[in-house]
């Protein structure tokens, strides 16, 4: 299958690494590779370097922490949001280092993660799984309560086309939030429609993932952005 050297890179670097995941910058660095609209990143090792690249993004910004031991960053005190200043960069990159340390002692730290703060809008899910007979799955769903608790997700087998798209996002059951109720601006459905063929193209393309998050994705009266990204090999 024919596909750019820098999909190649970011697998073989897992690879070389014995690592069966990519870290969020490298999730996202792929997914941008598809069209898929993520926010900006760079990984830094200093604390002067976060504040240099926390200036060249723009404030506010988000840290993260960026370790093999930490996939679910926020239960580790690992994720920082809204930081609006150089002295919050520099009090947040500590402070992220200290909750790591914390949470698991032995973890090693890769960097911390600068990225774009994305403003809030309706926190929508895609996913991936490998069903033993089927091969590759998409899942849509609302974020928060509604996959966690209330199981509202749609799936298909990928590849997927339009239309399937389309009736990804009509077919659960919360589908009047992304309509816009009580006063609620309505969700740019089109931007949720090209995030999942962009995705199945991905998925397509990339056999190696056998697991992708995308949680969440947030969407806008335009537009959507994905603000964090994992995935399995
Ligand atoms: P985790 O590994 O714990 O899932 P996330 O990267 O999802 O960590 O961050 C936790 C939460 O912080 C997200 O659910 C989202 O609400 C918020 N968040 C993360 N990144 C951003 C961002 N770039 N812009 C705005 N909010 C963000
Ligand atoms: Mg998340």
């Amino acid at each position: 299958m024919m596909r750019d050297e820098a999909v190649n890179e970011i697998f073989s670097t897992a690879e070389a690494e014995g690592r069966d995941f990519l870290f969020e910058h490298e999730a996202k660095n792929l997914c941008a590779l598809y069209g898929l609209p993520v926010t900006k990143i760079t990984v830094e090792e200093t604390e002067d370097d976060a504040v240099e690249a926390a200036k060249k993004l723009g404030f506010p910004v988000v840290l993260k922490i960026v370790s093999p031991q930490v996939l679910h960053k926020s239960d580790a005190g690992g994720v920082l949001i809204d930081i609006k200043d150089e002295a919050g960069v520099r009090e947040g990159y500590k402070a992220i280092l200290e909750n790591v340390k914390a949470y698991a002692p032995d973890a090693e730290i890769t960097g911390i993660l600068v990225q774009e703060m994305a403003p809030w809008g309706t926190e929508v899910i895609v996913g991936s799984t490998k069903d033993p007979t089927f091969g590759a799955t998409l899942m849509f769903g609302l974020g928060g309560i509604f996959v966690e608790i209330l199981k509202d997700v749609s799936f298909r087998l990928i590849p997927i086309n339009r239309s399937d798209a389309e009736e990804m996002v009509k077919e659960i059951k919360a589908y009047k939030i992304l309509e816009g109720a009580r006063g609620k601006p309505p969700s740019d459905r089109e931007a949720i429609v090209e995030i999942l063929l962009k995705t199945s193209e991905m998925l397509v393309a990339c056999p190696e993932i056998s697991e992708l998050d995308m949680n969440p994705v947030l969407v806008y009266e335009e537009g959507a952005k994905v603000v964090d990204a994992r995935i399995i090999l």
